[in-house]
């Protein structure tokens, strides 16, 4: 492999900075689609940095373009700016200040290391080709999202190739992951109502128990992964609430049920969706209720190009040596980076964010989450050397 540039050095000194940011965005987070604080602010930085700004791209959306000294690719790194509705825990200084807000996934980092990168590349023009566009995403925690937005918006024309990172406390700090093909599943969610007949809790046989059908029905429900699904595709149907009723000696009259599907695979998902059409009529012919499916498709499986998640293998390699890097598992979670790997060749890669030492054990979405800071450094140094080897002659 050719030498590119990496500012590791400048990196180093920019670290405090890069901290200070990202626990601004710590305390001061909002939800997705609500993000008009926050990108007004990366706005600013950005244009303080000489790059040029385009804001309301796809929503709170901002790009910014920035030139190198020689004509080259355009290369585009993105990060996603927004929080989720869960109550802080932590009694850090840097907790949130919003109630029942909280940057409980990561992306205050993957912003400030965005902005921190955007810096760097603002201010060394002469030591890099081509051109970067850094795209900063509302709305990735809630469907439909902020990827489709900003591509419908223009955001990935003329790009050639498109990168991104997500911190990830499961990874230990110091190791980076991903692989070819298939990389995260695809997250539908589905709202199932159970409508029978209410009645006195004595009395059953002159009413149609929702609680009695929906329970069956959470059972049956479980069948499609265990025997209808080929096992050798992963696959996830979860219900995850169940509300009925209001006291014990009343029969409830209706049941509503919330869950998820994930899935690898169009075909596999397209069975499960079937199956569960199948299992509902069943169901209420059995038991004598109606019962209705709302189904909403989520974001697409993210896939990688095998040739990108090649370049992965060697620049990661390079930079952190074989030892810290690791082919991804599979993960369940979703992302609508896949919509950007839909339209151009890239690679989506996972950052070892945490460490026991500084208390990132807590999972993706846990009210104490919390990241090794150092990872941002990971993030950057991996960002850009993805996008100096592609963008090399
Ligand atoms: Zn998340
Ligand atoms: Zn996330």
């Amino acid at each position: 492999m050719n030498k590119h540039w990496d500012p590791a050095d400048e990196l180093k000194s920019a670290y405090p900075e890069m901290v200070e940011w990202r626990r601004y965005l710590h305390r001061h987070p909002e939800l997705s689609f609500q993000e008009e604080r926050t990108s007004a602010w990366i706005a600013d930085k950005l244009r303080s940095f000489g790059c040029k700004v385009t804001e309301r791209v796809g929503g709170y959306g901002v790009a910014a373009d920035i030139e190198g000294a020689e004509s080259g690719p355009c290369i585009a790194l993105r990060a996603d700016i927004d929080a989720l509705p869960i109550q802080d825990l932590k009694s850090c200084e840097y907790a949130s200040t919003v109630p029942g807000v909280m940057h409980a996934c990561g992306h205050d980092g993957h912003t400030s290391t965005l902005l921190t990168i955007a810096r760097l590349y603002a201010a060394n023009r002469q030591e890099w080709r081509g051109s970067r566009r850094l795209i900063f995403q509302p709305a990735e925690e809630l469907c439909p999202g902020g990827a489709a937005a900003m591509i419908r918006d223009g955001v990935l024309d003329g790009v050639d190739a498109i990168y991104g990172v997500h911190l990830w406390t499961p990874l230990p700090y110091g190791t980076v992951a991903s692989r070819g093909g298939a990389l995260m599943a695809a997250p539908d969610e589905f709202t199932i109502t159970v409508s029978g007949r209410g009645g006195h809790g004595g009395m059953p046989h002159q009413t149609v128990d929702a609680v009695v059908t929906g329970a069956s029905l959470v059972g049956a429900l479980q069948t499609i992964v265990s025997r209808n699904v080929d096992p050798i595709h992963p696959a996830v149907v979860t219900v995850g609430s169940f509300q009925a009723g209001t006291t014990g000696n009343v029969i409830a009259e209706k049941a509503v049920l919330n869950g998820t599907v994930r899935t690898f695979n169009r075909d596999v998902q397209k069975l499960i969706r079937e199956r569960m059409d199948s299992i509902i009529a069943h169901t209420a012919a059995m038991f004598g209720a109606s019962i209705e499916l709302d189904y909403r498709e989520g974001y697409p499986t993210v896939v990688n190009d095998e040739g990108e998640a090649a370049r992965f293998d060697e620049v990661a390699a390079q930079l952190f040596g074989p030892e810290g890097v690791q082919r991804s598992e599979l993960i369940m979670a979703g992302e609508d980076f896949s919509y950007y790997l839909q339209q151009k060749k890239g690679c989506f890669m996972f950052v070892g964010a945490g460490n026991e030492a500084c208390g990132a054990i807590h999972a993706h979405h846990h009210p104490r989450f919390d990241i090794d800071e150092r990872s941002m450094l990971i993030s950057a140094r991996l960002l850009i050397g993805m996008a100096e080897h592609r963008a090399a002659l």
